[in-house]
């Protein structure tokens, strides 16, 4: 008896709370929320699609399959593979620079606009593994996948095994190691990891990243790119960011998810990725002066925004029809 009255009592309240609930909201008059989140009467700036550093042909083939109807997924998996395939960049891909024992190993992420992410640490041989990343995502019931492991599933899968050490690569790592000096490179303007984000023309975003990481690193180093929430966040009600520089201070400050969290709570994608270079620099004991970050971010209405901590981190936005290398803002001015 007591029980049931209990029960008759908490479902009450329950139902009057529902009630002033719903009343509110009836009275409540709609104002436009301070997010990236977009309004009825708002236009979408799209198709769009941008990327950290020079970038311009991987952004070209995003914004083709874009400009043909393509999706935003599609778009920045065909982006990123464009420079994979090029063995003459040194930071993703074949002809990556290798870890100190001389093996190329590849990190690659890629999120849609469902939330779903895919990704692929530290994988040897295997060229795309940005398609690799989306093979995780959408084929089996994981997110992650590292090493044996990821390449096992590659080849399973029907990609093809090749040796990613160029002799271009091969020979900077041989000079390397006659003083194995470890030493992050400040910026490799033509160019480094890519992050890529687009809007399709449903206004729908995805994202991707791959690297070969930090030339040189310890093997088995893993940094931000394939690390969601690092290297890269999509949430597609709010925006996109990605990431490239020091992988370590990234994750440390989960820098693209901190984008766009501070996108949802009403800045805009440039104040955004100023507030997450402002939290690297300002940790107590940064050392800051000797590496670079550098931060691309997209909110749902197109508007675009991107801060480094040195100068030259650049990127390339392909909007309005256009394809443009552009320089971005940075902390450091003296
Ligand atoms: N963020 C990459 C990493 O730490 C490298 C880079 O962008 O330079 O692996």
């Amino acid at each position: 008896m007591k029980r049931r009255k209990f029960i008759k009592k908490t479902s009450f309240s329950k139902l009057g709370l529902l009630l002033i609930t719903i009343l509110c909201s009836c009275n409540t008059p709609k104002e436009e929320k301070k997010t990236g989140t977009i309004t009825e009467n708002q236009t979408i700036r799209k198709p769009l699609v941008i990327a950290t550093w020079n970038t311009p042909k991987a952004v070209e083939a995003a914004a083709k399959v874009l400009e043909k109807g393509g999706n935003a997924l599609d778009a920045v998996e065909q982006g990123c593979r464009v420079e994979e395939a090029d063995p003459k960049g040194q930071s993703v891909g074949i002809g990556g620079l290798p870890d100190r024992e001389g093996h190329v190993t590849l990190d690659a992420c890629i999120m849609n606009d469902k939330g779903d992410y895919g990704a692929v640490v530290a994988v040897e041989n295997i060229k795309h593994v940005i398609s690799l990343a989306r093979k995780v995502m959408e084929e089996t019931p994981h997110v992650l996948l590292a090493g044996k492991g990821a390449e096992q599933f590659a080849i399973e899968q029907g990609f093809e095994r090749e040796d990613l050490l160029t002799p271009a690569s091969k020979k900077a790592w041989e000079e390397w190691k006659i003083k194995s000096e470890y030493k992050p490179i400040i910026n490799i303007e033509n160019h480094d990891t890519i992050g890529m984000l687009a809007i399709d023309d449903e206004g729908n975003i995805s994202g991707a990243c791959t690297t070969s990481g930090l030339a040189y690193k310890m093997a088995g180093r893993v940094g931000d790119s394939p690390i969601i929430g690092g290297g890269l966040f999509v949430d597609n009600e709010i925006g996109g960011a990605a990431a490239t520089g020091l992988g370590e201070e990234v994750l440390k400050t989960v820098g693209s998810f901190l984008i766009v969290e501070l996108m949802r709570q009403g800045m805009s994608p440039q104040q955004a990725c100023e507030e997450a270079i402002k939290r690297i620099v300002e940790k107590p004991n940064s050392n800051y002066k000797n590496f670079q970050v550098g931060y691309i971010a997209v909110n749902k209405k197109g508007e675009v925004g991107a801060y480094s901590i040195h100068e030259w981190f650049s990127y390339n936005l392909y909007a309005d029809g256009e394809n443009k290398n552009i320089k971005s803002d940075y902390y450091i001015k003296n």
